[in-house]
């Protein structure tokens, strides 16, 4: 009997057995139940998080004839045709192939009705690697999807997706699934399957695929094959060529404190023990990545992560002139015929940029400290107790008073021309005043503009609180990049959802958006809040908050 991979065999094949998406499993279940399918989705999201299984478990629910609880259930007539026959379900790769004579196939067969099915469903995976004439090509199938038609776009990378594609979509923002849920997984794989293995090492290969369910099970596939053995964790490491991320963290402390005898021992160890330098290279700039997202975003890491990122006294320059020479050293490592020496030369370069390079310099720009805004500024809270409950309550009525003035002038034009440049920010990625706004702002988007005022949507809750510190700047960047004076604001996803339907509901009934002065407003209790802010949104406030 052939062997199947685990992966395989334990891909979830019901909308219950999904990790990590419980939100988007949810929407999409009710969706079918409610009958409300739309025409073209996006799944974007890491690889491995789900983004396909979820696509086909739609596929099928959607076309099942007893599918009242969202699930579909497998025995009736067209389940079990689709499991024998699933020609009306279609997969495009488009990363095997740019896509055009596929994407023209679609438009031609288009008008067809499915041959078994209700809805003939096409699944583009990895859609953004599609050419312009394929992306061309499915925007004409988007504008006028015949009714029996649904297309599944999935994603790695949104940004390279046209606009006018992404705007036809209803869009889904799949997550990594976090370490505990995907221990969980590995345990009941490894309880299905018969085999022992500890705890920890499920706990290490959880952390390991970084969030992404296809790599944790290939690598547990690995593990078991090797289970005759007891594996320690540094065994693991070696199963995937890299090395365990505390030596990577002693490695960069080396340079950081100037230990150049740690450092090359390591670098000795490394190349005897026969690993690949490169990944070596890679997981240092994500240890970099990590180290500056920490210094920044409140709530990306866990608690014990974040001590430990916290601990490198880094700045942003600094960060930004290692990642180049990293940059540098992995383009040249693989000509390199003696990788060893390279690396070693590199090595040197990095303790040169973080202990020498700047004191000779002794600029007040390359304080340490001084570019560090930090977004979610609970220091300054605890160093400042002035600030009281009546300021932040004023801050969240003046964000309110400045949502509501975002939708009086809304103007879909000025919304598509702002949007056209706003990758105009990463111009400012590297740029020592604005870097730190124009990061949160990738992050990111803008959904309502007008003349004056441009609403901003986050899916990180935590960065809004660093949005509204930081709206001066935010406004004079923008002002760099359009020339306009904007007066900018920012939601959740929750609240935008909210807005949205609002705005409907106020357009069809005909009610408009009143401005409200933003200086009027001097309130300082909460009762006094509870008027305003029902003067701004109705009674049903709360649903906002
Ligand atoms: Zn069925």
């Amino acid at each position: 009997m052939s062997y199947i991979a685990l992966y395989r065999k334990y891909r979830p094949r019901k909308f219950d057995d999904v990790i990590g998406q419980k939100v988007i499993v949810e929407i999409l279940k009710n969706s079918i139940i409610n009958n409300h399918i739309s025409h073209a989705y996006l799944f974007n999201g890491p690889r491995g998080t789900g983004k396909t299984s979820i696509a086909k478990i739609f596929a099928r629910a959607v076309n099942c004839l007893d599918n009242s609880d969202g699930n579909y259930c497998g025995k009736c007539e067209l389940c079990r045709n689709l499991e024998i026959n699933d020609v009306d379900i279609v997969e495009i790769d488009a990363a095997s192939n740019n896509g055009v004579e596929e994407i023209r196939e679609i438009r031609s067969k288009i008008k067809l009705v499915p041959t078994i099915a209700k809805y003939k469903v096409y699944i583009i995976d990895e859609v953004h690697m599609l050419s312009t004439g394929a992306f061309n090509a499915l925007l004409k199938t988007l504008e006028e999807p015949p009714s029996h038609v649904i297309f599944i776009l999935a994603t790695t990378d949104m940004h390279k997706i046209p606009l006018t594609i992404l705007s036809r979509c209803q869009r889904f923002d799949f997550k990594k699934i976090n370490s505990e849920e995907m221990f969980a997984k590995l345990k009941e794989i490894c309880d299905l399957e018969n085999k022992k293995i500890a705890d920890s090492i499920l706990k290490l290969i959880a952390k390991l695929s970084d969030g992404g369910c296809r790599d944790a099970i290939n690598l547990l596939d690995q593990v078991i094959s090797l289970s005759n053995v007891d594996l320690t964790e540094d065994e693991i490491y070696d199963l995937q060529g890299r090395v365990s991320q505390e030596t990577i963290i002693k490695f960069l402390r080396s340079v950081c404190n100037n230990e150049i005898d740690i450092g090359m021992q390591l670098i000795d160890d490394f190349t005897t023990s026969g690993k690949n330098l490169n990944t070596i290279v890679d997981e240092l700039l994500i240890l970099l990545r990590n180290i500056s997202l920490a210094q920044n975003i409140d709530s990306y890491f866990t608690a014990e992560e974040k001590e430990i990122y916290l601990t490198f006294d880094l700045s942003i320059d600094k960060i930004k002139e290692m990642t180049k020479i990293l940059l540098e050293l992995s383009n040249q490592i693989a000509k390199s015929t003696n990788q060893k020496n390279l690396f070693e030369i590199y090595y040197i370069y990095l303790i040169h940029t973080v202990n020498y390079r700047y004191d000779l310099n002794n600029d007040d720009d390359y304080d340490v400290n001084k570019n560090n805004v930090n977004f979610c500024d609970n220091s300054q809270v605890k160093q400042n107790n002035n600030v009281n409950e009546s300021e932040i309550i004023d801050m969240d009525i003046f964000r309110k008073i400045r949502i509501n003035n975002c939708f009086v002038n809304a103007d879909k034009k000025i919304l598509s021309k702002v949007n056209k440049d706003y990758e105009r920010i990463n111009d400012f990625i590297a740029n020592k005043v604005y870097n730190n706004v124009a990061t949160l702002l990738l992050t990111g988007k803008i959904v309502v503009a007008s003349d004056e005022y441009l609403l901003f949507n986050f899916y990180d809750k935590s960065l809004i609180q660093g949005f509204m510190n930081n709206i001066k700047k935010i406004e004079k960047l923008l002002f760099e990049i359009y020339d306009v004076n904007f007066k900018v604001v920012c939601v959740t996803n929750d609240e935008w959802l909210m807005l949205k339907n609002e705005f409907i509901s106020k357009k069809k009934n005909n009610i408009p958006y009143e401005f409200i002065p933003e200086t009027n407003i001097e309130i300082k209790n909460k009762t006094s809040f509870e008027d305003v802010t029902s003067n701004v949104f109705g009674d049903d406030v709360e649903n906002i908050n």
